[in-house]
């Protein structure tokens, strides 16, 4: 992509009621604008993390055995009345009327939505377990949405639900969610802690937050500093109880939120040098609810033996919007934003100091063009500004790889190479420098 035909609106400064350092760098690269509190269009730049969070999502809950379906936004009232939340959800809920003035909402998540269905299709025990998710907009009408898309109103989703026979089969589900998640926040090169939760209105016995650790976080996360930094488990065990093994395993060491803290058991399970207390931003969310759904919304399967069962539910949220500003939060400096490979807009960055000389577009576009034809995005900066404002909108954006080209790599030959994160610069020939940015090591 040529930055002369993009729109990357960079600002030097950010706008005064931006105060978390994710909401000032998102607005100061460009990456969304607002439209009302707590409401965002997704700008070029934006957009393209967006989509490669949204796909690293999809792919493991796929490899985990859920199955993608889309959810419409609008939802029936009268399916809400059913299961007797449409009272309870109170002034959160966008409310809307159609031209029958019949009752619709914006759905805030979609337990019932996603029942029902399940009730529809889902006509035999021996068709479960099922693991459904849907990757869409939700609304909540937030009291104080704030931090941009950290708490707006408007914000993706991933909301997966499962349904089983018994309770003992729905936890299983529950586990498979949980070593997901693990795996999607590997990937995106962030440090978050499972705790344990408060199921609030959703209800039910069982469930857990992660939270990354960040400075603008809501919550205050108490921890035994142990428990971060594992690796992603991977696929999720076929057998059970090896899975139950595994999620038990990354439970052991004490991670709690303010709301379920207890200090007592804290101090008398972690040693002082392991106790850490950090501020978290809550990523995902998974609760096991039994057949909270299922009944209210009456929806039961034949069992084995003939007789109807409710059945055995949890869901899973990811609030994939939540995540551009949760990893600018956790990757960031003085300069602007510092993407992980995995959800960088653009692998590289191309620096074209001298657009108006032939032979210096000549080289850059063929640096383009080789990387590219590679497999590896590249921005060039093509526009005819000064070279300072050029290097300040590039280390903003945040691309993890900078090549700087002007007429001394002509006359020379080489090319300036710079790693955003480490802020490390080489200089190479044109062959070593594709060679560099092509193989492994032009990963993290
Ligand atoms: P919070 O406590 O932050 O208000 P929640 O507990 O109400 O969130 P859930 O119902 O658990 O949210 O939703 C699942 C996920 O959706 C959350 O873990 C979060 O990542 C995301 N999410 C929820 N509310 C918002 C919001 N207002 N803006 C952006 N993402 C959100
Ligand atoms: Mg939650």
């Amino acid at each position: 992509m040529k930055m002369s035909r993009f729109l990357v609106p960079t600002l030097k400064e950010a706008p005064s009621d931006a105060v978390a350092v994710s909401h000032k760098l998102a607005l100061r690269a460009g990456l969304i604008h607002q439209e009302a509190a707590g409401i965002f269009s997704w700008l070029p730049l934006g957009i393209r993390v967006l989509k490669k969070i949204e796909q690293i999502v999809r792919e493991e809950m796929d490899r985990a055995g859920a199955v993608e379906v889309l959810l419409p936004t609008i939802q029936k009232a009268d399916l809400w009345r059913k299961s007797g939340r449409y009272d309870d959800y109170g002034a959160e809920m966008l409310r809307i009327k159609d031209r029958h003035d019949r009752d619709f909402l914006f759905g805030p998540t979609a337990e019932e939505v996603m029942t029902e269905i399940v009730g529809a299709h889902v006509n035999s025990y021996q068709q479960l377990p099922v693991i459904l998710y849907n990757i869409q907009w939700k609304f909540r009408d937030e009291v104080r949405p704030r931090f941009g898309v950290l708490r707006s109103r408007e914000f993706l989703m991933k909301d997966a639900y499962s349904y089983d026979l018994d309770e003992a089969g729905a936890r299983e589900s529950y586990n498979r969610m949980f070593v997901a998640y693990l795996n999607i926040f590997a990937r995106l090169g962030l440090s978050v802690l499972p705790v344990r939760a408060d199921p609030g209105p959703i209800g039910g016995d069982l469930s857990h937050e992660f939270m990354l650790l960040a400075k603008t976080g809501e919550s205050m996360v108490y921890a035994d500093d142990r428990a971060l930094g594992l690796p992603a488990p991977g696929v999720p065990p076929e057998d059970r109880a090896e899975l139950q093994a595994l999620v038990d395993e990354r439970l052991a060491p004490y991670a709690a939120s303010d709301e379920l803290h207890d200090a007592s058991e804290y101090e008398a399970r972690v040693e002082e040098g392991h106790r850490m207390e950090a501020r978290g931003v809550e990523v995902g969310h998974i609760f096991f609810f039994g057949d909270k759904y299922s009944r209210s919304m009456d929806v039961k399967l034949d069992g084995p033996d003939g007789q109807p069962i409710a059945l055995q539910s949890g869901s899973y949220g990811v609030g994939v919007s939540r995540l551009v500003a949760a990893i600018i939060e956790a990757s960031h400096d003085e300069k602007g934003i510092i993407w992980p490979e995995a959800v960088a807009p653009f692998h590289v960055g191309i620096v074209n100091l001298a657009p108006d000389k032939e032979e210096v577009s000549a080289l850059a576009n063929k640096v383009y063009n080789a990387l590219e034809g590679a497999g590896r995005q590249c921005l060039l900066d093509d526009r005819k500004i000064r070279a300072g404002g050029k290097f300040a909108d590039m280390d903003l954006i945040g691309l993890p790889w900078q090549v700087v080209i002007g007429p001394r790599s002509v006359a020379s030959g080489e090319l300036e190479l710079k790693n955003r994160a480490s802020g490390e610069t080489v200089s190479l020939g044109f062959h070593d420098l594709i060679a560099r940015l092509t193989q492994g090591s032009a990963g993290n």
